[in-house]
């Protein structure tokens, strides 16, 4: 049998169903082909654990769909559709082994009250940044939502030169080449600051010394203090079916449980693809793979020597372990009640630390002290667990994709399917000494392995939640290859699109809106 569409999208990941529906909404007709039972990717909920408790299995955070130029335009069709949003007033906080914490909200006489009780001056400098927030953020904004074409990156520095005149300009260059620890150390006397800032980066893969790290500490902190975070109400999925439902009743197709075996080209020129069913499904005007680089060589049978060889370098940033927990109750914080009410607790003491757990990972081996990010959705969102009941999301941060050893000595597996649950043990006796009695609460649990987010979605090579790393030689221009960061190939009508591409990992739409907007223009 072989259908017919405008577009043919493979994947059904929040970046491929924003570019479907923006087609749909310019009239084209399309249709998603989704490998797994179920659409979203990364951003999916369900009840991994018991009845009635409702876990995020990748994304939480929607603070980046809710701030995103695709809601923007689509906000009001998606809520139509069922998209709700609930709004968080205190999004991230880190406790330490010294029983201190500190944390962000959108009360900033709290905020700064809080680093002040650390140091005063660093409290002046929080209170200076987040002052001068609203200057910075048309500079940054713009260029993370930038086309990356000479020709608008050209354009967004003369607008940038123009707005800020050149030494200013020079200093927001010098700014995106840093690490966090330069920009956090440049800017903070205390450790608990920064380590509570610099825990952003690890939610990619700049660690503390990784240059070109310093935007995502800086960003997340300005918007935390200016907007909070922004959950799903119910789960993340929420922007999932709203975005199904809007492509259906544009009259788009969104099938799951179909996996995509060959892209189909001729004489250079994408026709459509074959499905593992046997199906044939054309596409007169575009195929958009939204999956990870090598896997769209695999697909293709091979573009050009030049880009297959640029896309077997692609490189991916280490693992990511999740535990998802149904609890009798929250997490006993030891360093205060308030940490309840957060929806992020980082348990990421030092700089230091988070630079040996890089590092550790990096090597192969399972870290001695993972970074562990600790989200509490069931703090604001009661709606995902049964009455009183609550669920916490684990993202352990950052493990090896192919394990070789253990940083502790104590671990001898070496394959994920024998490693995942003492590892997991080891990420539990963390968060007990941070929470003491936490696993006495535990009511149902679920690991989920690095090999077991790429068993689920292969985008998630290794277990790599940012489906590449983000590191300068591999961002802005660079992703996934010079030339190409706007989601094309060498192929006509064929495009690359998902978290690979351009502005890259995050629930952004980034790379899926771009694209449908250069190609319906
Ligand atoms: C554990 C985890 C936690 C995260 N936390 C956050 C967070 O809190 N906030 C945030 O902003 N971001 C977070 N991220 C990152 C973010 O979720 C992802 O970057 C983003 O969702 C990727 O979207 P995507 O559209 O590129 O594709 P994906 O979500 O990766 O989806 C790709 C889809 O394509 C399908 N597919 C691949 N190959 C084929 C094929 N051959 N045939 C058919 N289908 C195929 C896959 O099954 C998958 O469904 C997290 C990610 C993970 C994994």
């Amino acid at each position: 049998m072989t259908a017919e569409f405008d577009a043919v999208l493979i994947g059904a990941g929040h970046n491929t169903l924003a570019a479907a529906l923006h087609l749909s909404a310019k009239g084209w007709k399309v249709g998603v082909f989704e490998q797994a039972g179920v659409a979203g990717g990364a951003v999916k909920t369900g009840e991994y654990t018991l009845p009635g408790f409702r876990h995020d299995w990748g994304a939480m955070n929607l603070s980046l769909f809710a701030g995103s130029a695709f809601f923007k335009a689509y906000g009001p069709e998606l809520v139509q559709h069922g998209l709700e949003f609930v709004p968080v007033a205190k999004p991230f906080a880190s406790a330490f082994p010294d029983g201190t914490w500190l944390g962000v909200s959108t009360d900033a006489a709290a905020t700064r009250a809080g680093i002040a009780a650390i140091s005063q001056s660093d409290a002046d400098t929080w209170a200076r940044m987040t002052a001068g927030f609203g200057t910075q953020a048309p500079a940054i904004f713009g260029l993370l939502g930038s086309p990356m074409k000479f020709r608008a990156l050209a354009y967004f520095m003369f607008k940038t030169l123009r707005a800020k005149g050149i030494k200013d300009s020079l200093t927001f260059a010098r700014f995106l080449t840093l690490s966090p620890r330069q920009f956090l150390t440049e800017n903070f006397t205390s450790n608990h600051v920064r380590a509570m800032l610099g825990a952003w980066g690890m939610h990619l893969d700049f660690a503390p010394d990784i240059a070109g790290g310093a935007v995502f500490p800086y960003l997340e902190g300005m918007a935390g203090q200016a907007f909070g975070m922004v959950l799903g109400r119910g789960g993340a999925d929420t922007i999932i079916r709203a975005m199904v439902r809007a492509i259906k009743a544009r009259g788009g197709v969104v099938e799951t449980g179909v996996s995509v075996a060959r892209i189909l080209h001729e004489g250079g020129k994408a026709t459509g693809i074959a499905l593992k069913d046997g199906r044939v499904i054309r596409a007169k005007r575009a195929v958009i793979a939204g999956v990870a680089p090598r896997a769209l060589t695999n697909l293709t049978g091979g573009m050009t020597p030049e880009f297959d060889n640029a896309l077997a370098r692609f490189s991916h940033a280490p693992g990511t372990m999740m535990i998802h927990l149904a609890l009798d109750a929250l997490p006993d914080w030891a360093a205060g009640e308030a940490l309840k009410s957060y929806a992020y607790v980082h348990l990421a003491p030092s700089l230091d630390q988070m630079a040996r757990t890089y590092q550790q990972a990096q090597a192969g081996l399972l870290p001695d002290e993972p970074v562990i990010v600790a989200g509490q959705p069931t703090a604001v969102d009661p709606s995902r667990a049964p009455h009183g009941k609550h669920v916490l999301w684990l993202q352990v941060r950052m493990v090896p994709g192919t394990i070789l050893g253990d940083a502790k000595g104590e671990i001898s597996a070496t394959s994920w399917s024998d490693a995942a649950e003492p590892f997991a043990n080891r990420a539990l006796d963390i968060l007990e000494r941070y929470a003491p009695g936490t696993r006495a609460k535990i009511l149902g649990q679920r690991i989920v392995s690095p090999a077991d987010l790429e068993a689920d979605n292969p985008n998630l090579v290794g277990g790599d939640q940012l489906c590449g790393s983000h590191h300068l030689h591999q961002h802005f221009l660079f992703r996934p290859v010079l030339g190409h960061a706007d989601g094309s190939t060498p192929i006509k009508h064929l495009h690359l699109t998902g978290a690979a591409v351009w502005p890259g990992a995050g629930t952004g739409a980034g790379p899926g809106f771009l694209l449908a907007q250069r190609l319906s223009k």
